[in-house]
């Protein structure tokens, strides 16, 4: 029989090593609590309500239907599959298929929903909100064989990729042509194209060059049932309902995506960064919404405070200035001439708005090592308490100031350092909360000051996700995002796509139910909203 979805199994913390390391997660555990937070009394999208045969006879009909397919289903080999990059969430599930057709994965979609066995997609496993995460009585579908890229076409500036290709390939493969696909992941060397759907996947450069969602120009998707749908066109605009925009975003729950085509940018013949140093963080967070709104566009514009310039500092030794407050990277590219006045415009701009220390790259090797210092900002944190962990939330860019200030304010009253360190263009922040996790209580600490985090967000007309999605980690502050009849939308959708909820359930949308059960649902005089929506 297989175990219950709702058991609470702690990995042993030396066995607790993942297939991805993100540091922002690195020894930040935490447990499904014994209440099963996408098990038994699920509390994200509804699910099938369990399988209808036994484990053994779900393996015995997907080897029959898919019989030249790997199908995982021994305990050693399930367990590189038990999490994402959300490592303090783990669950072995029931099985894994590794795909390399269309055909396959129609078949075992098929399979599934005729046997009500919950389906969870997966590209690299390194998402950071769970959203890969298996479910105990359900398969896990691994798209990393689908690995080709079917087509580039250099005049339409357009690639047609299999969803298990990573960004970076995309970039190699088009490089040739002059050209490269945009958004750009920490973890593009890993991340598939795939995962960067379902997630909406953001990166440095996404300020001048948008996010996934504006980089994809059509999907092929399977739904639940096992049906092709192709949503959006190479064209520049898309006959009917935007599905497309609908999918991107949506964490595995409308349908699996089998191909994308992407769209190409011609490669920037040069690129320089200006590392500008400010006393204060409110005056770096200031010049950044005046940079952007006297019409700068550059093409990556971060933050890092005090505590995370140190940790960087002695972790890389890119030649940060250790006693600023809070430094900007501002990087501008295009020929040589524009970038060259951008550069010599905007760090005019940052000396009048306070900055203190500037420092261009005039070559290659420098612009890299003065990146690499951010880059390495995460790992670094590592270095600065046992653990932390790392937020993700926007806020529109004006209200910066007054973000890193609540922050602070928080971090006082919780009192949990925080370092920023995050993309200050988009308005995204990632507040990395140290704390000590061998003691019980900072855990806690540190999971409400998260949450008091993200409501700052939402009040400052914000959002809780910026691009790590909502997952498992983040339900309970959807009941905060949204209102009841826009939840109650979101499952409708999710029902037209999936009707027996087979794809990834648990996850991205909460029931009413957890919402009321946290306070953040307003039941009136006993009167639930939408009472004929199902609750457990
Ligand atoms: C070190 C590190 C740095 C990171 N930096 C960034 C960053 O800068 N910006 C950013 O946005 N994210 C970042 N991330 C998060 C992560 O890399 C992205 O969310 C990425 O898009 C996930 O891709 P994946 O292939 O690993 O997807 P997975 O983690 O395997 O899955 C993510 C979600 O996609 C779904 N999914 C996967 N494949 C498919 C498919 N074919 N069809 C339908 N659904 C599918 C899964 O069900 C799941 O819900 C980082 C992660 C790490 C570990």
């Amino acid at each position: 029989m297989p175990q219950g979805i709702g058991t609470v199994v702690k990995a042993p913390l030396s066995r607790q090593s993942s297939l991805v390391t993100h540091p922002s997660l690195g020894s930040f555990r935490r447990v499904l609590a014994a209440r099963g937070e996408q098990g038994d009394r699920p509390y994200g999208t509804p699910g099938t309500g369990g399988p209808s045969c036994s484990p053994r006879e779900i393996l015995r009909r997907l080897r029959g239907a898919v019989p030249g397919c790997p199908l995982l289903s021994h305990p050693e080999e399930l367990r590189p599959y038990e999490c994402d990059g959300l490592t303090a969430y783990r669950q072995i599930p029931l099985a894994v298929a590794i795909p390399e057709s269309v055909a396959q994965v129609q078949e075992i979609l098929r399979v599934c929903r005729t046997l009500r066995v919950p389906v969870i997609p997966r590209g690299a496993g390194t998402g950071l909100s769970g959203g890969a995460l298996p479910n105990r009585s359900g398969l896990v579908l691994s798209m990393t064989r689908f690995r080709k890229i079917l087509a580039v076409d250099p005049l339409n500036r357009t690639a047609r990729v299999e969803p298990g290709v990573t960004n970076r390939a995309i970039s190699e493969a088009t490089s040739p042509f002059g050209l490269f696909y945009a958004p750009d992941p920490s973890s593009e060397v890993a991340c598939t194209i795939g995962g960067n759907i379902a997630e909406n996947a953001g990166g440095l450069h996404c300020l001048k060059y948008g996010l996934t969602v504006h980089n994809v120009l059509s999907v092929k998707i399977l739904t639940a049932e096992g049906e092709w749908l192709v949503l959006g066109s190479e064209a520049y605009d898309a006959a009917g309902f935007d599905l497309l925009a609908l999918l991107i975003g949506s964490e595995g729950l409308l349908g699996v995506v089998v191909e994308a085509t992407v769209r190409l940018l011609p490669r920037p013949p040069l690129a320089r960064l200006i590392v500008a140093a400010f006393p204060s963080v409110e005056s770096a967070s200031t010049a950044v919404g005046k940079l952007i709104g006297e019409g700068f566009a550059p093409a990556g514009l971060e933050m890092m405070d005090n505590l995370a310039i140190r940790a960087a500092e002695a972790f890389v030794h890119a030649g940060y200035p250790v006693e600023a407050a809070a430094l900007l990277l501002c990087e501008f590219d295009g020929g040589p001439e524009e970038v060259d006045d951008q550069i010599e415009l905007a760090e005019k701009r940052l000396r009048e708005s306070g900055a203190d220390f500037l420092r261009s790259s005039s070559s290659e090797e420098e612009r890299l090592l003065l990146w690499k210092g951010r880059k390495s900002a995460f790992p670094a944190a590592g270095r600065m308490a046992p653990d932390y962990y790392c937020m993700d939330g926007t806020i529109p860019r004006r209200s910066l100031p007054e973000a890193l200030l609540r922050i602070a304010r928080l971090s006082e009253e919780f009192r949990l350092p925080v370092a920023n360190v995050f993309h200050a263009g988009d308005g995204n922040l990632h507040p990395l909360i140290l704390y000590d996790a061998s003691h019980p209580h900072e855990l806690q600490q540190a999971e409400r000051l998260g949450r008091r985090i993200l409501e700052l967000c939402v009040e400052l007309g914000g959002v809780i996700t910026g691009e790590h999605g909502v997952g498992v980690e983040k339900l309970g502050s959807m009941c905060i995002q949204f209102r009841a009849p826009e939840l109650a939308q979101f499952h409708r959708i999710k029902e037209a796509f999936d009707p027996d909820g087979i794809l990834n359930p648990g996850k991205a949308v909460p029931l009413l139910h957890r919402c009321a059960e946290l306070g953040a649902m307003h039941v009136h005089q006993g009167a639930l909203p939408f009472p004929e929506i199902e609750r457990y």
